[in-house]
C-alpha cells in the first residue's frame, strides 16, 4: 500500500487536501513524520522516530510489533491522548496537531471511540450507565441519551442486559459494553488497544467478529494486537519495529470470523454468532 503523504502546498500549509490519489476520500487519519521522545531522567527514549500514515475511510488496520517499538505511543497519538514531539496529525482533515487540550478533549469524545484490553468499565454502573456515560458531554437530554445507549447496546447484542453490572457480565460481554460505548457517539474512528488480550479465543472471535461487522458497516478502525490471528481478521496489517513501521501491506483475503462460525455450526457446534443472535431475542 502507498504510504505517499499528501505534502501540503505551501500556499496551504498545514491543511490537508480534501481530495488526493485521483478523486479518493479524504483520509480518517493522516499523519506526517510525527516523532515522540520521551525524557526518562536525562536520557531520551525515541518512540516513535519519524512516522507517515494514511487510513482511509472503511479501513480496518491491524497495528503489529514486539513489545516496545511503538505501537501505543502511536494509538495514544492518534487518540488525542497525548501529543506528539513533532509532526504532524489530520483526523478528518483537521489539523490535531495544533490544537488547544479543550478541543483535544472535544474531538477525542465526538470523533473517537476508544476499546482497550482492560473493558475499563465503571465497575458500579450498569451496562446502560456505561454506555451513556461519553454522551455527558455531548449536551444530549438524558432522554435522548438513554436511547442512543440502548440502541448501542442492541447493536452489540446486548439488549437484554442493560441493567447488569460489569461483575454480573462476561469477559466478552464486559468488551462489548465498551465497543457500545465507543461507538454512542458516532465516531469516525475505532481504536481498540489489544481488546481480546484478556479474553479466551472463543470470545476474542466473539468481538472480533463484532468488530468485523461493525467495520463493513462503514466504521474505521485501527487494532493493535501481538496476535497474528487476531491480525488476520483486519484488511491491512502494519509492523512497527523500534519506533518505525518496517512493513505496511493489505491482506488480500482478511479471515472472515462469520466464515469461521459458519464452519462451526456446520459441525454441530453453537456458533458465538448465533449467540448474539439469541441475546438480540430478549429485546
Ligand atoms: P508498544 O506499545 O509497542 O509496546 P510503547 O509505545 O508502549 O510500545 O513504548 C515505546 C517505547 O517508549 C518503549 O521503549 C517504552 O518504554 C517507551 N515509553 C512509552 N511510554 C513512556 C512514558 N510515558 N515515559 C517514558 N517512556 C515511555
Amino acid at each position: 500500500m502507498s504510504n505517499n503523504f499528501p505534502v501540503p502546498s505551501p500556499a496551504t500549509h498545514g491543511e490537508l487536501p480534501q481530495q488526493e490519489n485521483g478523486g479518493r476520500p479524504s483520509p480518517v487519519i493522516a499523519v506526517r513524520h510525527l516523532v515522540k521522545t520521551y525524557m526518562v531522567g536525562q536520557t531520551e527514549v525515541h518512540a516513535l522516530r519519524g512516522i507517515s500514515l494514511q487510513v482511509y475511510p472503511g479501513e480496518f488496520v491491524a497495528v503489529m510489533g514486539p513489545s516496545g517499538s511503538g505501537k501505543s505511543t502511536l494509538l495514544n497519538l492518534i487518540g488525542c491522548l497525548d501529543r506528539p514531539t513533532s509532526g504532524d496529525y489530520w483526523l478528518m482533515g483537521t489539523p490535531v496537531s495544533r490544537m488547544s487540550a479543550n478541543q483535544l478533549a472535544g474531538t477525542r469524545n465526538q470523533r473517537i471511540g476508544f476499546v482497550f484490553q482492560g473493558f475499563n468499565l465503571l465497575a458500579r454502573a450498569s451496562a446502560l450507565s456505561n454506555v451513556m456515560l461519553p454522551m455527558v458531554y455531548a449536551g444530549r437530554s438524558s432522554k435522548e441519551r438513554e436511547r442512543r445507549a440502548r440502541r448501542a447496546l442492541q447493536l452489540v447484542g446486548l439488549a437484554a442486559r442493560v441493567n447488569h453490572l460489569p461483575a454480573q457480565l462476561s469477559g466478552g460481554q464486559q468488551q462489548r459494553v465498551a465497543i457500545a460505548r465507543a461507538l454512542v457517539n458516532h465516531p469516525s474512528l475505532l481504536l481498540a488497544d489489544e481488546p481480546t488480550g484478556n479474553l479466551d479465543s472463543r470470545t476474542s472471535l466473539e468481538i472480533l467478529g463484532l468488530l468485523q461487522v461493525l467495520n463493513e458497516q462503514g466504521i474505521t478502525i485501527m487494532l493493535v494486537t501481538h496476535n497474528q490471528d487476531v491480525a488476520d481478521c483486519a484488511k491491512r496489517r502494519v509492523v512497527f519495529r523500534d519506533g518505525r513501521i518496517v512493513r505496511d501491506e493489505t491482506i488480500p483475503v482478511p479471515r472472515s470470523v462469520q466464515e469461521i462460525w459458519a464452519a462451526e455450526v456446520k459441525q454441530g457446534s453453537d456458533g458465538t454468532g448465533v449467540q448474539i443472535e439469541e441475546e438480540r431475542s430478549h429485546e
